[in-house]
């Protein structure tokens, strides 16, 4: 019902694609990240949620569907669900004479005082992202990892330094916002950041006030603040203004030892948009599927699992497979180009 293209996942009987990486007549949108909304296609459906981010990063229209709406495109009945990634992110179920898939896009399943609940969706065959697909990712709640940031940033206010967190422009970044402790102290962001907090908040989004770093930015302003960044600003030329500051990263790739150091970072914080290892175990026993294709991450490795879990597992190979952790800051680059 749904195949495997070079363009991209292909539904036949409502000829539309799924997040296509080649450009395509008609796309259908999980979400606003990079590496799922390209430019290029004749024509984008996406949730009214998902839709400012996409027509802000790409420039281009965007036709809208509510969660939970059946709209008919040829004979296939499409609707799209909350994904819980990042705001307006939806998995896509797809209907075609009784039969029934879903694809998940990036989901995570813990809810984050931000984006819409993850919503388990029943059906026959289920596509899954799989990027953090080994047992050793595994999450704690959003509160305690919310408590360790801003004990972080509290210690360096009174030490009189900057904190500096990276987090990418869409979803991390305003999911920390979210969950900071604001009455710390002024809460300062980079452009690529700022640009998609303007868009989250016109479409309703509450967020703690931010104020966008600019040339003018008055060197005092940085000691004791938060500034929060795509981690690719990290100890660069833009960076080196704040004077002495601690630099931290979040991002579920903390949790492997050794990266944080790789990135230059002085702390690292386990907070991921994507499911660990029990929530992507956990969402795919709910989908009541069979059929599970993996997606997006330690493919060969969890279709293995899933295999000996009784499933009919695949693997779905996309155009950027390879190193997984570029595969987490192609997510980032989009609002960069526009800081
Ligand atoms: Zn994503
Ligand atoms: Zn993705």
């Amino acid at each position: 019902m749904l195949t495997f293209t070079d363009h991209g996942i292909y539904c036949e009987a409502g000829d539309f694609f799924i997040d296509p990486w080649r450009p395509v007549n008609r796309a259908l949108i999980t979400h606003g990240h990079a590496d799922h909304a390209r430019p290029g296609h004749g024509a984008y459906l996406a949730t009214e949620a998902a839709a400012p981010v996409i027509r802000h990063r790409l420039g281009v229209p965007v036709e809208t569907i509510a969660f939970g709406e059946t709209r008919r495109i040829g004979s296939a009945d499409v609707s799209f669900h909350p994904a819980g990634h990042v705001p307006g992110s939806a998995q896509i179920r797809v209907e075609v004479g009784g039969e029934v898939w879903v694809v998940s896009g990036d989901y995570k399943v813990e809810p984050d005082g931000l984006c819409e609940l993850f919503e388990p969706v029943r059906c026959h065959a289920f596509v899954t992202e799989c990027t953090f697909g080994l047992p050793v990712f595994r999450w704690r709640g959003q509160q305690e990892a919310m408590d360790e940031v801003n004990a972080w940033w509290r210690a360096n206010a009174e030490a009189g330094i900057a904190s500096v967190i990276g987090a990418y422009s869409f979803g991390k970044a305003q999911r920390v916002l979210a969950g900071v402790d604001a009455a710390i102290g002024p809460i300062l962001t980079h452009g690529a950041v700022e640009n998609t907090n303007e868009v989250l908040r016109g479409q309703g989004l509450t967020l703690p006030a931010t104020e966008r770093i600019t040339p003018d930015t008055p060197k005092s302003a940085f000691a004791g603040a938060l500034i929060i960044a795509p981690p690719s600003a990290l100890g660069s030329a833009w960076s080196r203004r704040f004077g002495a500051q601690s630099r931290a990263i979040a991002s579920g790739w903390m949790a492997l030892r050794g990266v944080r150091r790789r990135r230059g970072a002085d702390r690292g914080f386990v907070i991921s948009d994507h499911a660990d290892w029990a929530g992507l175990n956990a969402a795919i026993a709910e989908t009541g599927a069979e059929r599970i294709f993996a997606t997006h991450g330690y493919t060969a490795i969890f279709r293995k699992w899933l295999e000996s879990e009784g499933y009919d597992a695949h693997v779905v190979s996309t155009e950027y497979e390879g190193d997984l952790f570029e595969t987490d800051s192609a997510e980032e680059e989009a609002g960069e180009a526009q800081a």
